[in-house]
C-alpha cells in the first residue's frame, strides 16, 4: 500500500490538521492550493462522501452530476460572469468559446431543471452532486481548508412557493446535522449573511476551532450564534449630553487611534474614525467609534453596492482634502454620503479627523450639531463583551471553520433563467430555489483539526481510512503471521476494514505510524505476546496504559466492542 508518513513537519503547514494531513500520508501537495489524495486520504474522503450521499438520499434528494466545464452563457444569464471576478477560472476552447471551471453550479442546475420541470406535479425536487469545484482563491492556504480545487456536495431545491421552499430548507438543515454527527464532527449552525439576496435566510455550519478563519459571535445564555459578518448586538442609546464647547481644531501628529489615545490621553470610545470607500465606484464615508471596526459586509449591504473596496490614497485626499489619517465626519471637501454607526447617534465631545490640509483633528465634535450623517446604522463588527441582541446575555467570540452552508435563494436564479412551472390553473409561476453546500474535502480536514493529539490524528471510526490496524511484529514467523491474517479475515468478514502493517520495521516505528495515522483501534500481534496470553488491543482515543490482552479467538468481539466505544 502506498503509505508515506513523515517525521518532519511540512514547511508551509501552519495549522495542526494541515501538518497531520501531510505527515500521515493522506494527501500530497502538487502546488499551492492543489493536492493529490493518497490511498489513505482517498479512503476517508470516500467515507465522508458516502455519509453525505446516504443522508442526501434519505432526505429525498436525487443524485445527478453536471459538467465542471460550464459554458460562459450560463453565467452571463445572471451577470455572474463578471460579478464572480478573478475568483473564477475562465478559459476558451479551440473555437474561442468561453467557459469556466465551476466554482459552484446555481446557473447550471437552474438551466438543467428548467429543461425538465414544467408542471407543479413535478415539484418539489431537490438534486445534488458531489463534484470538484474550482476557485482562484486570493490566499489558498491551510491545506484542504482553502484550496483552489476542492470537493463539494452541492444540492439545489426547487419549490412551488415560499412555504414549500421553507420545508426544503429545513429538511436539508436537518440532513446536515446528521451528516456532521455521523462524521464524528461537532458542527454548530450559525446565522450568516444573506449576501446579494439581502435578508435571505441562511445558516453556515461551523466547526469551532482556533484555526478557523471565520469569527462567530455566540451568546452562552440564549444560544444565539452568528457569523461576525452578520452578527447583531444590542445598542445602548448614547447617554452623552449635547456639547456646550464649540467645535475646535486640535493639531496632532497622531494618525492612528492608538497614537491619538497616547497623544490626547482619552479613551478610543471618545474618538470616531472615518473610512472612505468606493461603492460601485463612488466615494462614501463610514464613521465608527475608535474602539470599533467597520463591518464591510454590513457597510456594503447598507449602501446596496455591487463592488465595494477601501478607497485608494488619492481618492481619500480628494474627498477629504486632508492627508491620510485625518478624514472625519465634519464637512469633507467633497460632499459625499456619510454613514455612521448607531453608537455615534447623539455622541458628543468626540475627537475626529478634521478634513483639513494639515495634521489637524477636531475636538468637541457633537454628531447631531456638527455632522451631516446620511444614516445611522449597525455597521460595526460585534466584539466580545457586547450585549446580545436577543436576551440580556453577553456575547463571546469564537473561531469557526465553515464546513457547509444552507441558503434560501428565492427567485434570483429562476427569474434570470425563466425557470417556471404551470400551476393547476395552468398559470406560469417562477420556481423558488434553495442551495446547500458541504465542503467535503474541507470537512475531512476539519475532522482532523477537531480530533487529534500530540501523536497524530484520532479518527472517529466512521471516517477513519481503516477502522483497525494490526501491527504484526514478527512477520517472518509463520504462526504469528497466520494469527494476524486469520484475524484480518474475520474482521473483514464482519465488515470492519483492517490494515495489516507487516512491514519489516521495528515495533516502535509501527506504533508511531499507527498513532500518527490515527486508526481507531490498534491490535498488536507478536510472538512474545502470543506466548504470554494473546493479542493486545488498544483504542487510539484512550490512554496508552489501557491496553487489553485477549486470546486470538476473543479478539474479534473485543475489537467490535472497542470500536463501538471509540469516538462516534
Ligand atoms: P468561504 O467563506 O470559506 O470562502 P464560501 O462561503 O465561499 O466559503 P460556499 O460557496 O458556501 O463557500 O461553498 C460551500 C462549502 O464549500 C463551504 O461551506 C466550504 O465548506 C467549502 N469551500 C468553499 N471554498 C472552499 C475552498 N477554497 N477550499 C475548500 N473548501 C471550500
Ligand atoms: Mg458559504
Amino acid at each position: 500500500m502506498l503509505i508515506q508518513t513523515l517525521r518532519e513537519t511540512p514547511a508551509d503547514a501552519e495549522i495542526d490538521s494541515h501538518k497531520l494531513l501531510v505527515r500521515a500520508g493522506l494527501v500530497r501537495k502538487v502546488a499551492g492550493g492543489l493536492y493529490s489524495y493518497m490511498p489513505l486520504g482517498m479512503r476517508s474522503l470516500k467515507k465522508i462522501q458516502q455519509i453525505v450521499r446516504e443522508e442526501m438520499d434519505r432526505a429525498g434528494a436525487q443524485e445527478i452530476v453536471m459538467p465542471i466545464l460550464q459554458p460562459a452563457e450560463l453565467w452571463k444569464t445572471t451577470g455572474r460572469w463578471d460579478a464572480m471576478g478573478p475568483n473564477m477560472f475562465k478559459l476558451r476552447d479551440r473555437s474561442e468559446r468561453e467557459a469556466a471551471l465551476g466554482p459552484t453550479a446555481e446557473e447550471e442546475v437552474t438551466d438543467f431543471i428548467k429543461g425538465i420541470v414544467s408542471s407543479y406535479r413535478q415539484l418539489p425536487v431537490t438534486v445534488y452532486q458531489i463534484q470538484w469545484k474550482f476557485r482562484d482563491e486570493t490566499r489558498p492556504r491551510f491545506g484542504l481548508m482553502r484550496s483552489k480545487e476542492f470537493l463539494m456536495k452541492d444540492a439545489y431545491s426547487f419549490d412551488v412557493d415560499a412555504d414549500a421552499a421553507d420545508k426544503s430548507y429545513w429538511n436539508m438543515y436537518h440532513a446536515y446535522e446528521r451528516i456532521y454527527e455521523r462524521c464524528g464532527l461537532k458542527a454548530v449552525p450559525v446565522q450568516a449573511d444573506g449576501g446579494d439576496m439581502g435578508d435571505s435566510l441562511t445558516h453556515e455550519f461551523h466547526v469551532l476551532a482556533d484555526a478557523g478563519e471565520d469569527g462567530i459571535a455566540w451568546c452562552p445564555k440564549c444560544g444565539y450564534a452568528a457569523n461576525l459578518e452578520a452578527a447583531e448586538k444590542r445598542f445602548e442609546p448614547c447617554a452623552a449630553e449635547p456639547c456646550t464647547e464649540p467645535l475646535a481644531e486640535a493639531p496632532t501628529p497622531a494618525k492612528t487611534i492608538e497614537d491619538m489615545v497616547k497623544f490626547f490621553g482619552v479613551g478610543p470610545e471618545k474618538m470616531a474614525k472615518t473610512l472612505v470607500y468606493l461603492a460601485d465606484g463612488k466615494p462614501v464615508m463610514f464613521c465608527v467609534r475608535g474602539d470599533r471596526e467597520l463591518n464591510e459586509v454590513k457597510a456594503k449591504r447598507l449602501v446596496c453596492a455591487k463592488t465595494f473596496a477601501l478607497a485608494d490614497f488619492s481618492t481619500v485626499r480628494e474627498v477629504t482634502g486632508a492627508p491620510i489619517g485625518y478624514a472625519g465626519p465634519v464637512k469633507p471637501k467633497i460632499d459625499v454620503p456619510i454613514y455612521a454607526d448607531l453608537e455615534l447617534e447623539g455622541a458628543s465631545g468626540m475627537l475626529t479627523g478634521a478634513n483639513l490640509d494639515g495634521e489637524i483633528d477636531y475636538k468637541n465634535v457633537d454628531f447631531a450639531r456638527d455632522c451631516k450623517i446620511a444614516k445611522y446604522a449597525d455597521i460595526t463588527i460585534a466584539q466580545a463583551g457586547d450585549k446580545c441582541a436577543h436576551c440580556d446575555g453577553t456575547l463571546e467570540i469564537k473561531r469557526g471553520i465553515e464546513v457547509g452552508q444552507v441558503f434560501k435563494l428565492g427567485t434570483k436564479y429562476s427569474k434570470a433563467f425563466n425557470a417556471v412551472y404551470k400551476n393547476d390553473a395552468l398559470e406560469e409561476k417562477v420556481m423558488i430555489m434553495g442551495c446547500y453546500g458541504v465542503g467535503v474535502s474541507r470537512t475531512l480536514q476539519a475532522i482532523i483539526e477537531q480530533s487529534h493529539d500530540k501523536d497524530g490524528i484520532v479518527w472517529p471510526a466512521s471516517v477513519a481510512p481503516f477502522q483497525v490496524v494490526i501491527d504484526l511484529l514478527d512477520p517472518q514467523e509463520a504462526e504469528v503471521a497466520q494469527v494476524a491474517s486469520d484475524l484480518e479475515a474475520a474482521l473483514e468478514a464482519a465488515g470492519i476494514d483492517t490494515l495489516v502493517d507487516d512491514r519489516e520495521e521495528r515495533p516502535g516505528v509501527k506504533f508511531k505510524d499507527a498513532d500518527l495515522i490515527g486508526f481507531p483501534v490498534r491490535v498488536v500481534v507478536g510472538a512474545k505476546g502470543l506466548k504470554s496470553g494473546g493479542v493486545e488491543i488498544k483504542r487510539r482515543d484512550e490512554d496508552k496504559t489501557k491496553t487489553r490482552i485477549v486470546a486470538p479467538e476473543a479478539a474479534l468481539d473485543a475489537i467490535r466492542q472497542a470500536l463501538g466505544q471509540s469516538k462516534s
